[in-house]
């Protein structure tokens, strides 16, 4: 997915010291591509088949050939004679063989090139030096936070002739690492961002973990850090490189005067030790950001750029947020708001993303100017058409006198328009212009395109459900790194996703490699098939009524008694269906839903040379896994369920997948995984007492409609039932009962945060209003938001406070609330 520089295939091979295949030297690669999902330009993509826990790339060879793919890097045997086309470049390790190509790529230039680590802050350091030295050099850098064993190679394949600078992020989790991202980065400037705490990174302690990172910088001319921090300076010492550090301490080469916070800015003073203080102005008051931009400030110190233009580009610095977002629009369309910056690094990315996430659907790009680096206007335009024409880009929208002087070409885009500025743009908007698309609007800052996604976003009720699409995916890894390898994964979807939106949160599942999807109705697996999931789906009620939807979509129904299998069978006879995939819950103590245990030799009997139905899987569902007190009772489900396994298996004479662990289960009894576990809330981010560091997904918000000032023993609400105690300030939300929001929160059990803080609900909670006591937060405005529940405060509190679980919580919110999507699954 990464295209850098054009390699024959057989420079390729030589580069990985292996003999040209016969046949092969025709072959052109410009594309390292590790991820079969990523596949974009299938002729002159080089497939790396990497091995990992969850995935093995082998397994897509014959995928990606059937789409054109030509180019592999193997490890294990292949059936060559099946692929007569391909040429396969046989080696140990595909990630070694990666990351020695990219080692290759980069001893072939010999510009600067800056090396970040540090336990906080590269992607932000990244993005800030590529914004301050955009001016005046022609920058390559790593996309997004790329800085692992497998993104540092990525990155550095993107470096090119045109380049004169390379910045690249280097991220360790274990030592031993260093050595290997350093032998591809090179990295001629080091950077240390600063240095963390030990323990969250596989080390015994600090001294280790800076010991490994320094390694980054063997071959580094100069080492910028904060040198007032003890260890970094002693572990330097070995090093070659000129330490040009900063810090407060006199004996810094950039020492720090002082540091002035205020209320929307920091003036930070440092004088070089020959020079003149220099007075900086930074657009941020955090710690964190003030570090940063003192690494920045000191780097571009080292380089020799003039104190006046450092003082404005810090004054200019944008705030870096790598997280794309994305609103539904208006007339169906889905808007994803990228308007922070344009370079062609970042449109890439952006675009890499638009084509993930629409599917095969419309794709209108609004692009601004790009910001030349080195005059060659020409070129970079040729390139952005590249780009568009290869993610398949059906709509341009250029915005821009750079743009609109470039228009001629840009024919191969289906259908283009061009416009001056965002004014003339926006002056013949019409929304009817816009249906049913995919539409990522790009753009420099200074084209001000909020203005356009504006009118393209959907306007509604100010309470939304933010649902972080990042956080599912992880959250997906963070349980599957609890599995034993080869246990599949059932992501339970049912109830609209647990409130948070079945299609969407079923995407990221899918293309993460879950294997099943669960849904509770008939009607929720046609809503997923009409929004193009295409992995096998479950269904746990299964009923006469809608035996035609399961068949026509392809769904697979929970079989639970001997009148449902029958007619079941009976219908997929009379569709002129055969070995119609089903699957069969056996009672183990929920008594819910399920054959008994002692159904299972007439079942057996039933089911064995079957024509009609063929059982996927067998399983049962756990009363009680998340309770300690019970867990001899879950044993004994559990032991239940392979009995009616054994007797089953015994019969029927062919394999199928056995299941029974929810969330709870997973974590608490490894041994109950068998072949697939059924994953529901801890994919939202809820993992109840077990500790695993699962993140949130979902934040409910609202805005505060108005605030007034109430005296001592006035009352608020119906009934009169909140009491002022003192006089008291008191905010009105945009939220009530009829957006999930209980009545039992009311008169103080709820509480919501308000500008960092909790304030308690004062009286009933209403239909679509509820007020809370703010008499002691200050500085809050009308029109503020509020977090319902979120991070700061967690769904199971709010759950704690009234007598509940978050399942119902989550699944109450109504529909009338509108989600939001973003991260990029
Ligand atoms: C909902 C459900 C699950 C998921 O349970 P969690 O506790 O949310 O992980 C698993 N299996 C069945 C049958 C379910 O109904």
């Amino acid at each position: 997915m990464v295209a850098g520089q054009q390699y024959a295939i057989n420079e390729m091979a030589g580069l990985l010291g292996l003999q040209t295949p016969a046949g092969a030297a025709a072959g052109i690669i410009d594309t390292l591509l590790t991820d079969s999902r990523k596949l974009v330009s299938p002729a002159t993509s080089l497939f790396f088949a990497l091995e990992g826990p969850q995935r093995n790339g082998h397994l897509f060879i014959a995928e990606l050939y059937k789409k054109g793919v030509r180019h592999f890097v193997v490890a294990q045997p292949v059936d060559e004679a099946a692929y007569p086309e391909a040429v396969f470049l046989h080696v140990n390790d595909p990630l070694k063989a990666l990351q020695q190509v990219a080692a290759a790529h980069r001893n072939h230039y010999a510009m600067d090139v800056i090396g970040i680590t540090g336990s906080n802050g590269k992607t932000v350091v990244k993005e800030w030096l590529y914004q301050l030295l955009q001016p005046y050099k022609n920058i390559v850098r790593s996309p997004k936070s790329f800085n692992s064993q497998l993104g540092v190679p990525l990155s550095v394949w993107q470096m090119s002739a045109e380049n004169n600078l390379a910045i690249f992020e280097a991220g360790i989790s274990r030592p031993g690492e260093m050595e290997k991202l350093e032998a591809i980065i090179a990295p001629t400037i080091g950077i240390l961002t600063n240095i963390g705490p030990a323990h969250s990174e596989g080390f015994t302690d600090d001294a280790e973990k800076l010991a490994e990172k320094l390694k980054l910088f063997k071959q580094a001319k100069v080492i910028i850090a904060n040198g007032d921090h003890p260890l970094i300076g002693e572990g330097i010492k070995p090093y070659p490189a000129v330490f040009f550090s900063w810090g407060k301490q006199a004996h810094n080469a950039v020492q720090v005067l002082d540091i002035l916070v205020k209320e929307e800015e920091t003036v930070i003073r440092v004088k070089q030790r020959e020079g003149d203080p220099i007075e900086l102005i930074i657009p941020f008051t955090d710690q964190a950001s003030i570090e940063n931009a003192l690494t920045c400030t000191t780097v571009l110190l080292w380089l020799g750029i003039a104190p006046a233009s450092i003082i404005s580009g810090m004054k200019g610095l944008q705030p870096v947020n790598m997280r794309m977002e994305f609103k539904q629009g208006i007339n169906n369309c889905i808007v994803i708001n990228d308007s922070y910056s344009a370079d062609l690094n970042s449109l890439t990315v952006a675009l890499e993303f638009l084509q993930q996430q629409a599917r095969g659907k419309r794709k209108t790009v609004i692009l601004s100017d790009i910001p030349e680096n080195k005059g060659d206007a020409l070129q970079l335009y040729h390139t952005i058409r590249e780009l568009l024409q290869r993610y398949g880009v059906n709509r341009l929208i250029g915005i821009g006198e750079k743009m609109q002087a470039q228009a001629d070409l840009f024919t191969a885009v289906p259908e283009c328009s061009f416009y001056v500025s965002t004014d003339a743009f926006l002056e013949q908007f019409h929304s009817t212009q816009y249906l049913d698309e995919y539409i990522l609007v790009k753009g420099a800052r200074k084209f001000g395109f909020e203005r356009i996604v504006n009118q393209l976003e959907q306007k509604v009720h100010e309470t939304v459900l933010e649902i972080n699409l990042d956080a599912v995916a992880q959250n997906l890894k963070t349980i599957q790194q609890q599995l034993k390898p080869g246990v599949k994964v059932m992501a339970m979807v049912k109830a609209f996703g647990y409130g948070s939106g079945a299609a969407e949160i079923a995407n990221v599942v899918q293309f993460h490699k879950a294997d099943y999807l669960g849904v509770a109705y008939a009607d929720e697996g046609v809503e997923l098939r009409k929004a193009g999931i295409s992995i096998p789906v479950m269904v746990l009620n299964t009923e006469a009524n809608a035996f035609d939807a399961l068949t026509d979509y392809n769904l697979e129904p929970d079989l639970f008694s001997f009148e449902l299998l029958q007619a079941f069978e009976q219908h997929v006879k009379n569709a002129g269906l055969k070995h119609y995939p089903v699957h069969i819950e056996v009672e183990t103590g929920m008594n819910r839903t399920g054959f008994a245990v002692s159904d299972m030799a007439a079942l057996a009997g039933h089911l064995k040379d079957n024509e009609w139905i063929r059982v996927q899987s067998v399983f049962s569902h756990l009363a009680a896994s998340e309770d300690q007190v019970e867990d001899s009772f879950t044993l004994h489900q559990y032991e239940l369920l392979m009995e009616a396994v054994g007797v089953l298996e015994s019969m029927t004479g062919y394999p199928f997948l056995k299941h029974i662990a929810n969330t709870s289960a997973i974590l608490r009894f490894p041994q109950l995984q068998l072949d697939m576990v059924r994953l529901g809330i801890g994919l939202y981010g809820i993992s109840g007492k077990e500790r695993v560091p699962l993140q949130t997904v979902a934040t409910l918000k609202t805005t505060i409609s108005q605030i007034k000032k109430i005296k001592k023993g006035e009352t608020v609400s119906y009934n009169r039932r909140g009491v002022a105690k003192e006089d008291s300030v008191i905010a009105t939300l945009r939220i009530g009962y009829a957006d999930g929001y209980s009545r039992r929160l009311g008169n103080g059990v709820g509480k919501v945060w308000v500008n960092g803080q909790l304030a308690p609900v004062i009286g009933t909670v209403c239909m679509d209003m509820t007020m809370i006591d703010i008499t002691h937060i200050p500085g809050v405005k009308e029109g503020d938001d509020v977090i319902i529940f979120g991070a700061p405060v967690p769904v199971q509190q709010l759950a704690e406070w009234i007598g509940t679980i978050p399942y119902e919580i989550m699944t109450g919110i109504s529909q009338r609330v509108k989600r939001v999507y973003y991260g990029e699954g």
